[in-house]
């Protein structure tokens, strides 16, 4: 490879192949992405760059090339969701309330990534506190998608994870890590074109991570490729003992996993994911995906999941009752900002009223009062026992079939300003998500083409609990058969 050549054009599969062949080195690696993302600030992926960590990081990773001593992810640059705690590099989880916090610790899954030798280019915008599905509530305000329409109109990068899922869109880092609690790595990654997976409840530890409702939330990486993906997420899994709900079970390389070979693979279709003003076009798409699996020698199975039409209501029940719960620790005492009061509840009202945004406040009164006496056998029990339901629906399906196939996203990105006016249509957009968070299991977006406006479409995988292998193997031949290449056009890019 040849110094000009343009090193953001690679897979992270294909730096790490080209650090370890001496064909360019992590500073130059580095570089190339420093300088992209600082001609990027109309997308507003990135609201803080670390260049100077990167490049220390990158210099002791040239070192350790040259000493042949490198680690799996050895300077390889990525971008971290600031709802991942950086230890003296502020995190906010994109909400006023948290302030300039900057933790003195390191999530579990950051450190992770850094002991494997990835390094940081920095902090990734997203939803506050993650609840969201376009990017737009976080309080550094929108984060655009490189993807446009010929009109311009700005579009949502998909949300909470939009910063993660424009940036690897965008190539401003060879991956980054994201989080989902009822779709935020899977509909940002079908939104911008790129791949999203999130894994098993307990797969990676929570810890360190800003917490949205503890037991739906997931850590995961958006990549360019499955393969990327699969890299990723063999650094970023494992037990935590600081995570009382990470699984105490091995983590396989799960690269190692991608064979190609999916014959006999018995592929489940949900009917009841063929929901009701859905653009033909994805139900193409979905059939498509359907050939494409059998063409590889799967057989396509129909399934049941007849719980799923309760998913949503259950999802917006039990996420913001945990929300609540979790949030109430920002209380200008602890952390952040603080705003004065009269006396001490006063003081905790001004802050929580002039911290939180909109829609964080509208989970917290939803949650307070779901959770409240009187109200919690009606509401939140209710929501536990459909979510048990749910989950039985898929362990009934897995006795026919081994992964399920669904799109990602009932529709492809749209304007900003057009779902934030109506909260619940916004909620719509997690209509194929939800469920696989409310049973814990792992799903995956694989970009599958472009709907006619031009903009990427995703089809879902959906997992056994623990089965990332056979799921990511299955992912793999679907994005080869889908064989995805387009790219935005750099609109966005001032240098
Ligand atoms: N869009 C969903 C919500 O707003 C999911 C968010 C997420 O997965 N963090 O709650």
């Amino acid at each position: 490879m040849t110094q000009d050549s343009d090193l953001t054009r690679l897979t992270l599969a294909q730096a790490r192949d080209g650090l370890r062949a001496k064909s360019f080195s992590a500073q130059e690696l580095t570089r190339s992405f420093i300088d992209r993302v600082a001609a990027s600030d109309k997308l507003n992926a990135y609201i803080l760059a670390t260049p100077e960590l990167a490049l220390e990081a990158a210099t002791r990773s040239d070192k350790r090339l040259a000493d042949g001593d490198a680690r799996p992810l050895e300077g390889l640059p990525i971008g971290v969701k600031d709802l991942f705690c950086t230890s003296g590099v502020r995190t906010t989880a994109c909400s006023d309330i948290l302030g300039d916090f900057t933790p003195t610790y390191e999530s579990k899954v950051t450190e992770n990534l850094w002991q494997d030798g990835a390094l940081m280019l920095g902090k990734l915008n997203n939803d506050e506190f993650a609840m969201g599905s376009s990017n737009e509530t976080s309080a550094f305000g929108p984060c655009i998608n490189p993807w446009q329409t010929d009109d311009k109109t700005p579009l949502v990068p998909g949300g909470s994870s939009g910063g993660s899922s424009a940036a690897v869109a965008a190539r401003l880092g060879l991956a980054a890590t994201a989080t989902d609690t009822g779709g935020s790595i899977r509909q940002p990654a079908a939104l911008t074109g790129t791949v999203g997976l999130k894994p098993t409840y307990g797969r990676c530890s929570r810890w360190g991570i800003v917490a949205f409702a503890s037991s739906l939330d997931q850590a995961g990486p958006i990549a360019r490729t499955v393969r990327d993906s699969a890299i990723m997420l063999t650094s970023m899994a494992g037990h935590d003992a600081r995570d009382t709900t990470s699984a105490d079970i091995s983590v396989p390389d799960f690269e190692a996993a991608l064979t190609g070979d999916i014959r006999g693979l018995r592929v489940g279709v949900p009917q009841e994911y063929r929901v009701d003003a859905m653009p033909s076009e994805i139900e193409t798409l979905w059939q498509q995906g359907m050939d494409w699996m059998r063409d590889a020698g799967a057989e396509i199975v129909d399934v049941s999941l007849p719980h799923t039409k309760y998913a949503l209501p259950a999802y917006y029940i039990i996420a913001p009752a945990e929300a609540s719960s979790n949030l109430a620790r920002y209380d200008g005492v602890r952390y952040g900002a603080r705003k004065p009061g009269a006396d001490i509840d006063d003081m905790y009202a001004q802050t929580r009223g002039a911290g939180f945004g909109e829609e964080v406040q509208r989970r917290l009164l939803i949650g307070t009062y779901a959770l409240s006496a009187g109200y919690y056998d009606a509401y939140y029990l209710k929501a536990l026992q459909v979510r048990r339901l749910i989950a039985q629906d898929f362990e009934k399906a897995y006795e026919k079939c081994d992964v399920l196939l669904t799109p990602t996203t009932p529709s492809a990105a749209f304007a900003l300003d057009k779902a934030q006016a109506d909260p619940l249509e916004m909620y719509l957009n997690d209509v194929f998500t939800v469920t696989v968070n409310l049973a814990g299991l792992p799903g995956i977006s694989v970009p599958a083409g472009l709907d006619a406006n031009g903009l990427p479409l995703g089809l879902q995988l959906i997992g056994k609990a623990f089965g990332e292998e056979e799921l990511l193997r299955a992912a793999e031949v679907l994005e080869t058969a889908a064989g995805f290449s387009s790219e935005p056009t750099e609109w966005w890019n001032a240098s």
